[in-house]
């Protein structure tokens, strides 16, 4: 299996961290934890058909309490 890497910066602390994704053709969505702060990411991986390489979003997980 091909992993790919995303680099995107945490909604709660800002820092720039570096998450493994799956590059399926699916939209995926899963929680992983800040490396530095701990709090829960939610990570939106939508697939790009045109350049091949997804659009990686991380979101506040508790924005959807
Ligand atoms: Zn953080």
């Amino acid at each position: 299996m091909n992993l790919d890497s995303a680099i995107n910066s945490c909604p709660y602390c800002g820092e720039s961290i570096e998450f493994f994704i799956e590059p399926l053709e699916e939209v995926q969505e899963y929680f992983e934890d800040c490396t530095v702060c701990c709090q829960p990411i939610q990570i939106l991986v939508i697939p790009n058909i045109v350049t091949g390489t997804p659009d990686v979003r991380f979101l506040c997980a508790n924005d959807t309490f």
